[in-house]
């Protein structure tokens, strides 16, 4: 049985980046670059005015001597006559620099009276100008592969004329709930049934890294059911099922799978809780057997399933980075398995503090609800003492950076 690191390991060595497809620009928001992109042309593509003012040659424009206007270059203007010695020509922000200016005088610095400026203070050459190619040059590899595309990328390949990028492709998450006791949520509930909740749980964390859930339904707890629905899901890009790999005699999926020629890579991860997860591949195809509770569901989605998806994505990292929090709860447990504890975070003063979210059973869901985090216990630990750091995967994203 590996450890949580070991499966972890196993899992990310056998998945891989799924192929690059071309995306509008704007719906690559939050998708993985799949290529070097370099940059066309220079930007800004000519020597434009940082302000609202006057282009002159520094060399003219002394304290106390007045220039005269020569022209006038509104943003968008196509280019003026080369400015003539001893002339300024009154420019606006973002308005080419005409041949010969080498600076611009803001308004603010100068006077304008019968047709000419007078200049204030001495000015130095290249002030508020904004030079060709001083942002990005030509052929610089400005957005590498893996960049995580967002705003400022956006920004660019907009400003590139670029209205479709190489992504990598969103995984197709088939996912598939199985037991006799599910029901699909909008049908009647009869006795001795529950509604089936991981199969949306499931989709909703696929949602929300960015791929793409595909409900497959309830399959019965019998191999029949389990096969037809199985091979379905198979001709998706990954395979998520829900219960049905634990000991009891109704247990299938594992069996199911075999048959269906998935090799099954592992079964069972020494942790708690999530022990009887397993991990099979079929060519490059991952399949992840999942324990039904639903809080083991979404621990071991989070834990194994969501770093690999992310991985398919393209993203370069992939596990949530973890930060150190005070333990304010005690936690009697024996050394052996890695545990995940559902955490409560607040920052106090210069610190992050922990609190145990409430019952740690599997069979809550609502400490599942009210965490903010999940602390990892080392396998080698004992007991964990009140004002022992833990390290915590934060789930709710901005607890660090937000203000009430
Ligand atoms: P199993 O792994 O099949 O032994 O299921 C473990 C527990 O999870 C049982 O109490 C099941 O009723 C429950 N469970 C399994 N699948 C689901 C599901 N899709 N939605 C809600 N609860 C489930
Ligand atoms: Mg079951």
């Amino acid at each position: 049985m590996p450890s949580f690191e070991e499966a972890r390991k196993i899992i990310l060595e056998r998945v891989s980046p799924l192929g690059p497809e071309q995306a509008p620009t704007l719906d690559a928001v939050g998708r993985v670059l799949a290529e070097d992109l370099a940059a066309p042309w220079d930007f800004p593509a000519w020597d434009n005015s940082a302000m609202d003012g006057y282009a002159v040659r520094a060399q003219d424009a002394r304290p106390a001597v007045s220039l005269r206007l020569s022209a006038y270059i509104p943003a968008g203007a196509a280019g003026a006559e080369p400015l003539a010695p001893g002339t300024a020509a009154k420019i606006l922000t973002g308005a080419p620099l005409p041949a010969g200016a080498d600076a611009i005088v803001p308004f603010e610095d100068t006077e304008e009276r019968d047709g000419a400026i007078h200049i204030r203070a001495p000015v130095r050459v290249g002030a508020h100008v904004r030079r060709k190619g001083e942002d990005i040059r030509a052929g610089e590899r400005v957005l590498a592969a893996g960049t995580i595309l967002g705003p400022p990328e956006v920004s660019l390949l907009a400003s590139w004329s670029r209205l479709s990028v190489p992504v990598h492709r969103r995984p197709r998450v088939a996912i598939l709930s199985t037991g006799d006791e599910l029901v699909e949520p909008g049908e009647m509930l009869a006795p001795g049934k529950i509604y089936d909740s991981n199969a949306l749980a499931v989709a909703a964390a696929v949602k929300q890294i960015g791929a793409e859930p595909c409900v497959l339904g309830i399959a019965r707890d019998d191999p029949e059911s389990l096969r037809k629905l199985l091979a379905e899901g198979l001709r998706a890009d990954a395979l998520v099922t829900t219960a049905g790999v634990s000991m009891g005699d109704r247990d299938f999926v594992r069996q199911v799978l075999d048959e269906l020629e998935v090799r099954q890579v592992f079964w069972k991860v020494d942790i708690k809780p999530g022990r009887p997860t397993a991990f099979a591949m079929r060519g490059s195809t991952p399949v992840f057997s999942l324990p039904g509770n639903p809080v083991s569901t979404l621990l071991t989605f989070e834990e194994f399933v969501r770093p690999a998806l992310l991985r398919m994505m393209g993203h370069r990292k992939v596990l949530r980075s973890l930060v150190g929090a005070v333990y304010q709860d005690e936690i009697s447990r024996k050394p052996g398995r890695v545990s995940f504890v559902r955490v409560r975070l607040e920052r106090r003063g210069g610190e992050l503090l922990a609190w145990s979210a409430g019952n740690q059973d599997t069979g809550i869901l609502k400490t599942m609800i009210q965490a903010d985090g999940i602390a990892i216990i080392p396998a080698a630990w004992g007991d964990v003492r009140r004002g022992s750091t833990v390290q915590v995967q934060v789930l709710r994203s901005g607890l660090e950076m937000c203000q009430e």
